[in-house]
């Protein structure tokens, strides 16, 4: 599994893991991890915040599903959006799925297909992805 170096920003790419670049410990199972990525989003560009946005996914935390909320409904570059957006589909709580659908829901949103992507796929089953 991909990760990062939340001091640097070096990629991880095997654990247990301490990074390569700078020595900074990363557990990416702690939740210590989990809010540094968090505390990266006001700070990054939207290249960056996407990329947070797709490994909290990837962690399927439920304690995210808040700051992923409002990247997905309020982030000003829609490919944060878009990623906020998967990474609320990964999680699958009913918090992370009634963003989905209100996003779906808004023709106005810029990412509105998207969710609306989403949303299909939990219809056809999350089994068959
Ligand atoms: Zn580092």
């Amino acid at each position: 599994m991909l990760a990062f170096c939340p001091t640097c920003w070096n990629e991880i790419t095997d654990s247990p893991r301490v990074c390569r670049k700078c020595g900074t410990k990363v557990d990416i199972h702690s939740p210590e991890y989990q809010q540094k990525l968090l505390d990266l989003i006001p700070n990054s560009n939207a290249s960056k915040r996407a990329e947070i946005c797709l490994l909290l996914g990837r962690r399927e935390m439920q304690s995210v599903v808040p700051a992923l909320v409002s990247l997905a409904c309020s982030d000003p570059d829609s490919i944060v959006r878009v990623a906020a957006l998967r990474a609320l589909g990964e999680i699958g709580d009913a918090p992370a799925l009634h963003t989905i659908a209100k996003v779906a829901a808004n023709e106005k949103s810029p990412v509105y297909a998207v969710a609306k992507q989403i949303l299909t796929g939990y219809q056809l089953g999350r089994g068959s992805r």
